[in-house]
């Protein structure tokens, strides 16, 4: 079925009566030619380019709970591409013009909103960076404009401006592309787009253990709900992925931590860009229901209790209140906390294991919402021609022997 306002109108018109499932719920098959373990926004993403743009339709993409109820349904939806390293600058600007497309493409309303990220620098030194940074984007052909602070004050009136500030603003740049996107829309539109071309989502079937043959290759996947033969593997679980690679004894080079998100009872409108403190890490910004959304640093230990502490949250609602005066008062309606996975560069890691016919989607760490579309179509790239697209290729695991590493955070001076 397409979506359209002729068929809300229609719908509307007959009591709504017309509306099928959005996406199949098949019975999990024996034998598939790629299973993809994990229905987040990457797995459910490659599984629809796998079908898309190679027409690979014998995939399944195996969840253990419900899809989008790992990280892709537990962020805080911001979306840019304003990365310094021209290997980041590639793979998020490929991310970005999917993503400026994806409603279109897979017919349904993500609900992408470009409304812009302004990054504050509160030193003549952020203000060093900032410059340097903004510089290498527009170098990389992607938009940025440095702001002073009298831009940056009527860009944003509600910003505390005042020089007393314990962090004081002083400049910043923007990247007026950058924004947010309704996070379960991106999962549901992906899984219904890959769905009716022949993808099998299996919700609430847990991947147990690895098949494996006399030379090691991975054969397939033992699950809850049997074993499946496959002749490749993805492995696509964000915070479970070390987890699972034990399982076919390899160590991948990742550490999951807690990293938590609250929103605001709904105000009016009174913020229409996203704001990212680097000193402290807190960023806000409002929803179309009215609520803050506000995220900051990582839990500061390794974990996988999918809750927050009360010290990072308050440090991140102190700095929200530092730079926020009026919404001091604002009470919290939700908070929760997802399992990310980092990278020892905070960069993905994509494609090969070490193990044959096991391939691997991780690494994201805090910031793999907006990598869903690239993620995807790298992978999808990878298990149909056999070989890393050129974009994903500086992301692979022999990265930590060769020394590549692609260190946003080092390289930028300023904590992405
Ligand atoms: C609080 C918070 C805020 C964030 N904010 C942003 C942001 O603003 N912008 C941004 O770009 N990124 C952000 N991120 C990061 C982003 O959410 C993740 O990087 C991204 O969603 C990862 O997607 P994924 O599909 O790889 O993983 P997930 O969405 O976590 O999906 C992995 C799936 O694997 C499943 N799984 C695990 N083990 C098994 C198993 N054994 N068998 C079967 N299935 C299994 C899980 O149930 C899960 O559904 C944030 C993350 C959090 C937690």
């Amino acid at each position: 079925m397409r979506y359209s306002a002729g068929r809300l109108l229609w719908e509307g018109l007959r009591d709504q009566r017309g509306w099928t499932q959005t996406w199949r719920s098949p019975a999990l098959k024996r034998n598939y030619r790629f299973v993809i373990i994990g229905g987040g926004g990457h797995g459910l993403a490659a599984a629809y380019y796998l079908a898309k743009v190679h027409g690979i339709r014998d995939v399944a993409v195996i969840e253990r709970g419900w899809i989008g109820g790992g990280n892709t349904g537990r962020n805080t939806t911001v979306i840019r591409s304003n990365y310094l390293l021209p290997e980041s600058a590639a793979l998020y600007e490929f991310s970005l013009k999917l993503y400026e497309n994806l409603s279109r493409d897979l017919n349904y309303n993500i609900m992408f909103s470009q409304r812009g990220i302004v990054t504050l620098a509160h030193t003549p030194h952020d203000m060093d960076n900032v410059v340097r940074w903004a510089n290498a984007m527009q170098l990389n052909g992607i938009d940025s404009e440095i702001m002073s602070r009298e831009q940056v004050a009527q860009m944003i009136p509600a910003l505390d401006m005042s020089s007393t500030a314990r962090l004081p603003v002083i400049g910043g740049f923007v990247q007026r592309r950058a924004g947010t996107a309704r996070h379960d829309a991106v999962a549901w539109g992906y899984a219904r787009a890959a769905s009716s071309l022949g993808v099998d989502i299996v919700q609430n079937c847990e991947v147990k253990g690895f098949l494996r043959d006399d030379h090691g290759r991975v054969v397939g996947v033992s699950t809850d709900q049997g074993e499946v033969k496959a002749s490749s593997v993805l492995l696509n679980t964000a915070g479970s992925t070390s987890l699972l690679a034990q399982k076919v004894g390899i160590t991948l080079p990742l550490q999951s931590f807690t990293l938590q998100a609250m929103v605001s009872e709904p105000i009016k409108p009174v913020l229409d860009t996203v704001v990212l403190s680097p000193a402290t890490g807190m960023y806000v910004s409002q929803s179309d229901k009215g609520e803050l959304v506000i995220g900051g640093g990582l839990d500061h230990y390794v974990s996988y209790a999918q809750r927050g502490t009360l010290p990072a949250q308050t440090a991140t609602l102190t700095a929200l209140a530092e730079h926020f005066p009026a919404f001091r008062r604002l009470r919290i309606l939700r908070q929760w906390a997802g399992i990310v996975d980092v990278s020892p560069d905070s960069s993905p890691i994509l494609g090969e294991t070490g193990v044959p016919s096991l391939l691997v989607n991780c690494g994201w760490g805090t910031g793999g919402f907006k990598g869903i579309p690239v993620g995807g179509w790298m992978m999808a790239h990878h298990l149909a021609t056999g070989a890393a697209h050129r974009i994903a290729a500086p992301f692979g695991l022999s990265r930590f022997e060769s020394g590549a590493l692609i260190d946003e955070a080092g390289a930028s001076g300023i904590a992405h």
